[in-house]
């Protein structure tokens, strides 16, 4: 599978890991990817789950925006992400 790959600075590859998914079952809705991501890509409302409809949790937005940084993963405490390359 060929993938979507760009260069860094110094001219070394470099492969951007696109966010696919939130698990549900982990996020405690702290809030703290929603504010790390520099591409306004996350949001955050309540809980899909009836009975936890009151709390919090991350979703993904705008995922169109994503420049693949996993800056999102790196500060969930809870490892809730999940990301891949791009196939292309
Ligand atoms: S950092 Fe992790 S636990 Fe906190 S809101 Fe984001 S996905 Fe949920
Ligand atoms: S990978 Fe980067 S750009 Fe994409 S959602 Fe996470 S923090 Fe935002």
């Amino acid at each position: 599978m060929s993938v979507y790959k760009g260069l860094n600075y110094g001219g070394t590859e470099w492969i951007p890991k696109f966010v696919t998914s939130i698990d549900p079952e982990k996020c405690i809705g702290c809030g703290r990817c929603v504010k790390v991501c520099s591409q306004g890509v996350l949001g955050f409302g309540n809980k899909d789950d009836d009975e936890d409809a009151d709390r919090m949790q991350a979703n993904i937005a705008r995922k169109e925006r994503c420049i693949g940084c996993r800056a999102c993963a790196l500060t969930c405490v809870k490892k809730a992400y999940s990301h891949e390359p791009k196939a292309v």
